[in-house]
């Protein structure tokens, strides 16, 4: 059994197909990559996988068939092992970098989020255990975080936010990593950097489920690409195969046109 298995996964919002039986798997250690022109669906699969949103209809295995996650909340989800980050930037902007990584751990510790920003009673050593632990994943970017981890989250770079995004997720100390479009906004360089950055993380042993929109990303470090368009699964496999399907291309160019 793969890590996480999503079976006939369906949303509607009233009469909007966002997501239509769709059924998608995503094994130990890979990085998938997830697909398709706007509103095809992508960040509703996240959505539906994490347990912000209810399903219409379907289910949402991982663990290799041990864990269902169909109907569980939220922080039960994450508990369990599933991180991940926003299309928008969504980060304590007025804390500072090392605590934007502490909350993220708060479903780790007995303490709770109040507990390591107040620095309440509660465990010193855990404190210490925690924060070690922050270090190491502002580590993970190179000195780009860790020189910043008392500044408030706000003085960052545009980059620096989104690799802070990341971190923050990776505290939660989770098995599979879902990462929304993290490269739209960045430059060539940071987009490079940012697959190595990926590629050590999974390294970590950490599974991603990537949605991106630069292909240089998803050609460059996924193992297996699979396209939606209007919440339907278009085509699946290898970035060169899927690349030529005729309907990726038709999804794409044609939307393109309608567009024009
Ligand atoms: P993508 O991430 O691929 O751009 P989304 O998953 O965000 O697409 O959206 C898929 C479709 O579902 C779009 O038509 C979008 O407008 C619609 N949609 C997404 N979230 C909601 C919501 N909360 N309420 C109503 N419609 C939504
Ligand atoms: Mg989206």
């Amino acid at each position: 059994m793969p890590l996480l298995e999503i079976s006939g996964l369906t949303k509607h919002f009233g009469g909007l197909r966002a997501v239509h039986d769709l059924v998608l798997h995503v094994g130990n250690d890979e990085i998938v990559g997830l697909i398709g022109p706007n509103g095809s669906g992508k960040t509703t699969v996240f959505n539906l996988v994490t347990g912000l949103y209810p399903a219409t209809a379907g289910r949402v295995v991982f663990d290799h068939g041990r864990q269902e996650l169909t109907g569980l909340p939220p922080h039960r989800i994450t508990a369990l092992g599933v991180a991940r980050t926003f299309q928008t930037q969504r980060l304590f902007n007025h804390m500072t970098v090392l605590e934007n990584i502490l909350v993220g751990t708060h479903c780790r510790t007995r303490a709770g989020i109040a507990g390591i920003l107040l620095g309440m009673p509660g465990p010193r050593a855990e404190r210490r255990r925690v924060e070690d632990r922050a270090a190491e994943l502002l580590g993970l970017f190179g000195d780009r975080l860790l020189s910043r981890a008392g500044r408030p989250a706000w003085t960052l770079s545009y980059a620096n936010r989104r690799r802070l995004e990341i971190a923050r997720a990776l505290a939660a100390d989770p098995r599979l990593l879902l990462l929304d479009e993290p490269a739209a906004g960045m430059n060539p360089t940071e987009t490079h950097e940012l697959m190595r950055d990926i590629e050590r993380i999974r390294a970590r042993g950490i599974t991603v489920l990537l949605i991106e929109h630069d292909m240089t990303v998803i050609r460059g470090i996924c193992d297996r690409v699979v396209a939606l368009d209007h919440g339907t699964k278009i085509a699946e496999g290898r970035f060169e195969e899927v690349r030529e399907s005729a309907a990726v291309l038709e999804a794409y160019l044609g939307r393109r046109a309608g567009r024009a």
